[in-house]
């Protein structure tokens, strides 16, 4: 048996272990002894690699490409040539006929890697000539980006994730580690263990709240007005550090005149927290030598998500908590390649590197670079504008590479329409899913596992990933099958191997330049910025209290709280906010093919409800109920908890049959564009005939995975 070190596909903790292989195998998988996870790993990394086997628990594995030249017809298989042909002919089609920015393309924050993400963005940016590429950093942390590289310079995690354990407060603002990232909340844990004051904002009493020194369970959709509150209570007790805002700091005193409306008194009447509870838990945040904010999407998916993050990052300057070890802000990303996949550019205002499209010597460095006359200097589309921009006549295709928007993004009805209604689908992708359905080409790919590359883990740290097993299908890597479209335009765009693709990538962008493979096998991870080949990586952020501004000041910002666009009434009056989900990842294609992760819990996935809802609506524990929004209706198994209030119900996003993104509403983030995932209006109503409803279940679930390729019996 050979043992393979790898890192782990299913977060942005990072967590390295070895894959064991017979006869081209994955039978097992070992931790390793990596700087995040020390010889541990959660749940999924233990359990989650026999997807590769093709288990077809769920759908099947993508192992030859298909098309359909019409709708009406059944997808069918065909070699690589006539897929790829058929691709470049309607790209080129769709190109000249309407020009390059009625194209859109993804990159992939999942299991394919940065070098892949290079590639497509290079590819839309010098093949296709747009600036529409994106992925799903949009639907999770795009405000943290946003929000951190207005105040700071930099949007990423400013400490790394061994630093939480030496912290003497950590402050969790919607986030849920143990779920998320449960090697993460093993760092909470240990904080709490050396003696670290814990603080947890959540409407949700979540592990790191059973375990809080503080909890502040405030209503949901209040965030703003509470961060508010704790600058107004710093201020008027004088908490603050004056001598960090007078040096290091800008935009003091705009701040100050907006947050002295909030008192605590004034916030309580938004935000239902008790003003003596906001002004312990400022007293704790402000008087340790060491705090440290850490967030995650209960602050990010919001329609008011990238000003909360400013506020947050602006306590930091408040208070000078920040550019010191175990101090800072930590946004800590979802998906495990999210932060590579925004590092590598596959975003629309930004080339690798984090430099901007809109500078012309950067569009100048890049074009000569790859080749080419010029580079568009136009912002691109995002991909929860696709829907808009598709009714609008403006996009005509969409080349998805390893997601599933329509069981990722919000509005799912909105985005099929959209589908539908665009002129040509490509999916890239290792699975059968619910978005490949309406594709009009199916490009198979390698899966993590059968390649290796280089992940970015959520505090900036490049990790090689490897390759342990041969693909089995008439399959290609990601980057491959980019390169060979590029040809049939004209473009070279092959290397040699993915180190090939680094060394380009680095070359271009001063702040990993020193970040070499060979320095990744010595030192086992390197964290950016990595400037030249002496520099072994930065662990925390600026230092000195520079900042990456243009001043290199850090740059206070607070605005009014505005309440979330869809608001309970009589007719739909519980919020529901989505949540994660410890045993499953993304859109589940991945975890529920692997058989130890398939039987922690199945379709329809649950509800949260609180116990005072399901007594007035008679709904009993693991009955099924039925959710429905002004957009959809589900059914979804009651899961009935003393952690959640009256009033919020909670759902997670990996369920074919409760699908709450049927009901979710794409408000978006007027900057980020993120949508407004954790709040919208719902009504409960219980199912009077269960059995029905369980045979109802079983059908449409079975049919679903025949669909997929699944093997039903
Ligand atoms: S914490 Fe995340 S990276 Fe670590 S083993 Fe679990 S899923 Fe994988």
């Amino acid at each position: 048996m050979k043992k393979v070190l790898t890192v782990c596909p299913y977060c942005g903790s990072g967590c390295q272990l070895y894959l064991c292989v017979e006869d081209n195998r994955v039978v097992g998988a070992e931790p390793a002894n990596g700087p995040i996870n020390e010889g541990e790993l959660c749940l999924k990394g233990h359990y989650g690699w026999d997807f590769l086997n093709d288990t077809k628990i769920l759908s099947k594995r993508l192992t030859k490409p298909m098309l359909r030249y019409t709708r009406s017809e059944p997808l069918r298989e065909v070699e690589w040539d006539e897929a790829l042909d058929y691709v470049a002919g309607k790209l080129k089609t769709i190109k000249e006929q309407y020009g390059p920015d009625a194209i859109m393309g993804t990159g992939s924050a999942r299991g394919t890697g940065n070098e892949t993400n290079y590639v497509m963005q290079r590819f839309m940016r010098a093949v296709i000539g747009t600036n529409n590429v994106d992925h799903c950093a949009r639907v999770c942390h795009g405000p943290s980006v946003a929000g951190l590289t207005a105040i700071f310079g930099s949007g990423a995690m400013s400490n790394s994730i061994p630093e939480i354990e030496d912290a003497d407060c950590l402050l969790i603002f919607g986030y849920n580690a143990a779920d998320a990232h449960p090697l993460v909340a093993k760092r909470i844990l240990r904080a709490k263990q050396k003696g670290a004051k814990i603080i947890v904002v959540d409407p949700r009493k979540t592990e790191a709240a059973r375990i809080s020194d503080l909890w502040l369970q405030l209503k949901n959709g209040s965030n703003m007005a509470l961060v508010n509150s704790f600058a107004n209570i710093i201020l008027a007790k004088g908490w603050h550090n004056d001598y960090f805002i007078n040096n290091f700091t800008e935009g003091f005193a705009e701040y100050c005149n907006t947050v002295k409306k909030y008192t605590p008194e004034y916030a309580q009447a938004i935000t239902g927290i008790e003003p003596d509870l906001v002004e312990a838990a400022m007293k704790i945040y402000t008087h340790s030598k060491n705090s440290f904010i850490l967030w995650g999407m209960g602050v990010t998916q919001f329609g008011q998500a990238v000003d909360v993050v400013k506020g947050l990052g602006s306590l930091c300057l408040l208070t000078g908590q920040i550019g010191k070890p175990s101090s800072g802000v930590g946004p800590v990303r979802g998906q495990n390649n999210v932060q590579g996949a925004c590092d590598m550019g596959a975003l629309p205002n930004i080339y690798p590197g984090y430099q901007a499209v809109t500078d012309a010597a950067n569009r100048k460095k890049f074009a000569k670079a790859w080749g080419v006359e010029t580079l568009p200097d136009k912002i691109g589309f995002t991909i929860t504008e696709v829907p808009h921009a598709v009714a609008a006549g403006k996009l005509k295709a969409f080349y998805i590479i390893g997601e599933d928007p329509v069981q990722s993004d919000p509005d799912s009805g909105g985005l099929k329409k959209a589908l539908n209604d665009l002129e040509f689908v490509i999916v890239q992708d290792i699975f059968m899913n619910k978005t490949a359905l309406y594709a009009d080409v199916i490009l198979p790919a390698t899966s993590w596992g059968e390649h290796g590359g280089v992940f970015s883990g959520a505090d900036r740290r490049f990790q090689r990933f490897r390759k342990a097993v041969d693909a089995k299908g008439d399959v290609k890597d990601d980057w491959v099958i980019i390169g060979e479209l590029a040809k049939r335009f004209g473009y070279e765009l092959t290397y040699k191997n993915t180190e090939a693709i680094w060394n380009e990538m680095i070359s271009l962008c001063p702040s990993y330049a020193g970040a070499t493979y060979e320095k990744m096998e010595r030192q086992g991870s390197v964290q950016w910025p990595c400037r030249t080949l002496e520099d072994p990586g930065t662990d925390y952020l600026f230092k000195g209290n520079i900042f990456q501004t243009t001043s290199k000041k850090g740059i206070f910002f607070a605005t009014e709280w505005r309440a979330p666009a869809e608001v309970p009434d009589e007719q739909y009056p519980i919020v529901l906010c989505t949540v994660r989900e410890v045993g499953h990842y993304s859109s589940r294609t991945m975890t529920g093919n692997c058989w130890g992760l398939s039987q922690l819990a199945d379709e329809p996935g649950y509800v949260q409800i609180s116990v005072e809802d399901a007594a007035r609506l008679d709904i009993e524990d693991e009955q099924l109920m039925r959710v429905t929004s002004r957009r959809g209706s589900v059914i979804s198994r009651a899961r009935v908890s003393d952690r959640v209030k009256a009033g919020a119900v909670y759902m997670t996003y990996q369920w074919w049959i409760g699908a709450c993104n049927e009901l979710t509403i794409d408000n978006l983030d007027p900057i980020s564009k993120t949508p407004e995932y954790k709040y919208c209006a719902v009504k409960l109503e219980a199912i009077a005939d269960q059995e029905e409803a369980e045979r109802q279940l079983i059908a449409s679930y079975n049919d679903l995975k025949r669909k997929m390729g699944a093997e039903v019996s």
